[in-house]
């Protein structure tokens, strides 16, 4: 039996898409008897009953986790303090705390604010999987499979917190990669932030043009495939971005600086360039789809 298989009671604290998809795997794959729901709307939480993936629920996160051994923090970024304040208040000195949210530096910072006496039973953590939906609804089991978790923990983590919420990633299918919450913040920053913001800069661009109309009507396949990730949850990509302020300024203005290259270069009718650009691009995509595809 795994590690993940000594949780007896679980708690999620944000039953949407992300925490939903982990419980169902807690649930399915860990074999956790026992999962309570922690979030503020009602219609959700008894959602995510209805689909299996919690047994009861609360809206006071200090008293769901007084017995839990194992607690997910899945709530937007900046929900965060106030849910790490009460985990650290009302939790076991045994228990293990991890969380998923997309920044980590931030997250760390609180956790170790907020938990007290606890923080070094804290595993901070970042799957790199996702879609464009939210809630209890839209989460599915197979969510984490074989997409890679980004783990952070530091020099103080405790060594069996850190083994067990390994386990849980690793029943979910997951690949598990760890590294410090700089170098995470600084690459998903360009990877993962910066193209959500570019599709919704992108779409606002054409909503606010006179005939946006006429825009979105003739708007093909590609444009979709490019901006489907602009149809995410706004509050958790603002979240990303005041809590990830200095990483991503950095990548926007060095993309931004980019930019301005191919502007110049059809400016100046530069067809080798912009031919060797988009070859390179082209390369490096397929190289990196094939890679993961193998994977
Ligand atoms: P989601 O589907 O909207 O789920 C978030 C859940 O948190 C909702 O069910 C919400 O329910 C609950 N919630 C919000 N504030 C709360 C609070 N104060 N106390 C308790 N529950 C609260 O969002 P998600 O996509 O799963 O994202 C959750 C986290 O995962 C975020 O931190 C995000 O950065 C991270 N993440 C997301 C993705 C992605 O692609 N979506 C990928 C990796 C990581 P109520 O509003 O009813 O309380």
């Amino acid at each position: 039996m795994s590690s993940a298989g000594k949780i007896e009671h679980a708690v999620i604290v944000g039953v949407g898409l992300i925490g939903g998809s982990l419980g169902r795997s807690l649930r399915n794959r860990s074999g956790v008897a026992r999962i309570t729901g922690v979030g503020r709307s009602v219609a959700n939480l008894d959602e995510a009953v209805n689909l299996g993936i919690i047994d009861s629920y609360t809206n006071d996160v200090k008293s769901a986790v007084s017995d839990a051994d194992f607690v997910l923090v899945a709530t937007p970024v900046l929900q965060m303090p106030e849910v790490l304040q009460a985990v650290g208040e009302g939790a076991r000195s045994d228990v293990v705390i991890t969380d998923v949210g997309s920044v980590k530096g931030h997250i760390v910072d609180i956790a170790n604010d907020a938990l007290g006496d606890l923080k070094n039973r804290f595993v901070a953590g970042h799957p790199i999987a996702g879609t464009e939906h939210s809630g209890a609804g839209a989460s599915f089991e197979a969510l984490f499979e074989n997409r890679e978790v980004i783990l952070t923990p530091t020099p103080t983590t405790d060594a069996d917190a850190l083994s067990v919420v390994e386990a849980v990633w690793r029943d979910s299918g997951a690949n598990l990669v760890t590294m410090d919450v700089e170098t995470h913040d600084r690459i998903l920053s360009a990877t993962s932030h910066m193209p959500h913001i570019l599709a919704y800069a992108l779409v606002d661009h054409l909503a606010r043009q006179p005939d946006s109309g006429q825009h979105f009507d003739l708007a093909a396949g590609g444009f979709y495939d490019f901006t489907r990730i602009a149809s995410s949850d706004p509050m958790m990509w603002r979240d990303v971005c005041l809590t990830n302020k200095a990483a991503m300024i950095s990548s926007l203005k060095a993309f931004s600086y980019d930019l301005n290259s191919v502007i110049d270069a059809i400016q100046r009718e530069d067809g080798h360039s912009l031919y060797d650009l988009f070859t390179r691009s082209k390369v490096a995509r397929d190289r990196a789809l094939f890679g993961r595809r193998k994977g």
